[in-house]
């Protein structure tokens, strides 16, 4: 199929987007790396009058790891997040998340900023976000805001984005030092979005997870027991698997993810 007629934007500039933005409304799209966007489009699962497209603003393509953490430019490619090493010394959930996300030549045109902004429960990097407690920078043409990842994901494919913002910097903050952190999922074959996943970060005295593809948003969980976990969780049934199996999956997730993570911070926890 093809998509329905748009008009299409390509600005030169971060202000020239958020003017189009604002001008434009909620009937408008952004477009980022297009590998959610556009199958939507072909399929007409989305008809947006217009197309915001952010591929000339190379000044949202940045990584800057320091000891807190990593900033990334919403523009940023998930491989480029993956390779680079300054990001992985200081938070590994990065790496090891990132490439279980689709394949190469996805994860090449894809971005950070997209993954966040499109908000899919069956994603990796909002679990990621979630368990690390990270927040995202909203702009538009009427300011900036810092969002809380925990105020960020609302349900299905929605955010708290207001219709004029964009999303520019995603913010990871570090493992704390002496702590451990694991990701683990299970899908179908590599590359398939998870049927369930576990984000796990455990340092001095407190053990974190937050899980994805059952809910409609990352469920993040402060405790080491599996069953916790998955009575907090609502997955559904669907062609993939029941939700009895998730649920079970999730146990199972949480166990091994803990053990993980507990290894890697060493034998003090
Ligand atoms: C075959 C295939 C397999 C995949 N498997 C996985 C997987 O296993 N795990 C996974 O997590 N993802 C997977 N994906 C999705 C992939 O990670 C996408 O890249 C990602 O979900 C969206 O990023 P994008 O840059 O392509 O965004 P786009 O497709 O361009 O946009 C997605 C949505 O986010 C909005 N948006 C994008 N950027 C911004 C912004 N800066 N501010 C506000 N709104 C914005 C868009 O308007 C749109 O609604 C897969 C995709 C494909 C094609």
């Amino acid at each position: 199929m093809k998509p329905a007629p748009f008009d299409y934007y390509a600005p030169d500039s971060l202000d020239e987007a958020l003017r189009l933005r604002s001008e434009l409304g909620p009937e408008a799209s952004i477009l980022a790396g297009g590998q959610s966007l556009v199958p939507m489009l072909n399929m007409r699962l989305a008809a947006p009058v217009a197309l915001i497209d952010l591929r000339k603003l190379d000044e949202l393509r940045y990584v800057r790891a320091s000891a807190d953490g990593v900033a990334v430019g919403a523009m940023t490619t998930h491989r480029t997040l993956e390779r680079s090493e300054e990001a992985h010394a200081v938070c590994p959930l990065l790496r090891e998340s990132l490439e279980l996300v689709a394949h190469t030549i996805v994860r090449n045109r894809g971005t950070i900023g997209g993954s966040i902004a499109h908000a899919d429960p069956a994603a990796e990097l909002p679990s990621v976000l979630a368990v690390l407690g990270g927040k995202v920078t909203a702009r538009s043409v009427r300011g900036q805001r810092d969002v809380a990842a925990s105020e960020l994901f609302t349900f299905h494919f929605t955010t708290s984005l207001e219709p004029d913002e964009l999303l520019t910097e995603v913010w990871f903050p570090a493992v704390p030092t002496g702590g451990g952190s694991a990701f683990l999922e299970v899908s179908r074959r590599h590359g398939d979005y998870a049927l369930a996943g576990a984000a796990c970060v455990v340092s001095n005295g407190s053990t974190r997870l937050a899980y994805t593809g059952v809910g409609p948003t990352p469920v993040v969980v402060e405790s080491d027991d599996p069953d916790a976990a998955a009575a907090a969780a609502s997955p559904a049934d669907d062609i993939h698997a029941t939700a009895d199996y998730r649920r079970q999956l999730m146990r199972v997730l949480t166990a091994r993810a803990l053990a993980k993570a507990r290894e890697r911070a060493g034998s003090a926890l």
